[in-house]
């Protein structure tokens, strides 16, 4: 075998990207149940993205505590349980595989590959995972809200070739380029690959990540050539 294992990354590789517009919708009806400014909210959701990433918040609730503080408003137990179950259902609601991404980890797993994933995201994410097709498809996931540290941190791919017992330079990284994480998977000995879906609406995107533009590597615009690789 080419790889030992394949390692994907999750929001824009397996699933959509965050969709901004739909995101908004989201963010706002929170803003709405905690009583507080969605400008303000919605600011504050993603400037404290990397403190959620890297696990700094117990959880979502805690998350929205801390906003609410920082912007002076006294929120109660209801509104906060309230506004994390909206945020859970949403991300529930995201996770849903791409076409072919089912099928590609299917069909790596039948070869005899192993598969991983490494995902920048906060524990909600790791609260819905167990019930996402997912699951039983990836043999071993690291999320950087548990670990401590976000791609592209050379320590988060370690823990996943640690655990899934795999050398570096016998993986295949596929990741849409966010965080730059292509740059640091092949810091570590992987050999990354940019997914660019074609059709993708870029002006529904809350960042434009600079290596899905400016990679000079290996790049898919479908999950499906990841087959073509592993050959
Ligand atoms: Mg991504």
């Amino acid at each position: 075998m080419k790889y030992a294992a394949v390692v994907f990354d999750l929001f824009g590789t397996l699933i959509d990207k965050f969709s901004l517009r739909e995101g908004t919708k989201m963010l706002e009806q929170i803003a709405s149940v905690l009583s507080v400014s969605s400008d303000d909210f919605i600011e504050l959701y993603f400037s404290t993205y990397n403190e959620g990433a890297l696990g700094v918040f117990k959880n979502t609730e805690a998350k929205f505590e801390y906003i609410c503080q920082k912007l002076g408003v006294p929120s109660k137990h209801t509104q906060i349980e309230l506004a994390a179950q909206i945020h859970l259902d949403y991300t529930r609601r995201s996770i849903t595989p791409r076409p072919d991404s089912t099928e590609v980890l299917s069909y790596l797993k039948s070869s005899g590959h192993k598969t991983g994933l490494i995902s920048d995201c906060s524990d909600v994410v790791v609260k819905v995972w167990q019930n996402t097709p997912f699951a039983s498809l990836i043999d071993v996931a690291v999320f950087s809200c548990l670990v401590g540290f976000t791609k592209p941190d050379s320590r988060i791919y370690h823990v996943l070739t640690e655990q899934l017992k795999v050398e570096p330079q016998s993986c295949l990284y596929i990741g849409d380029g966010g965080s730059q994480e292509l740059t640091g998977a092949a810091q570590v000995g992987m050999h990354p690959v940019l997914i660019r879906v074609p059709d993708e609406d870029i002006t529904d995107m809350y960042r434009l990540d600079a290596e899905r533009e400016n990679w000079n590597g290996t790049v898919i615009s479908s999950l499906k050539e990841v087959l073509t690789l592993i050959e």
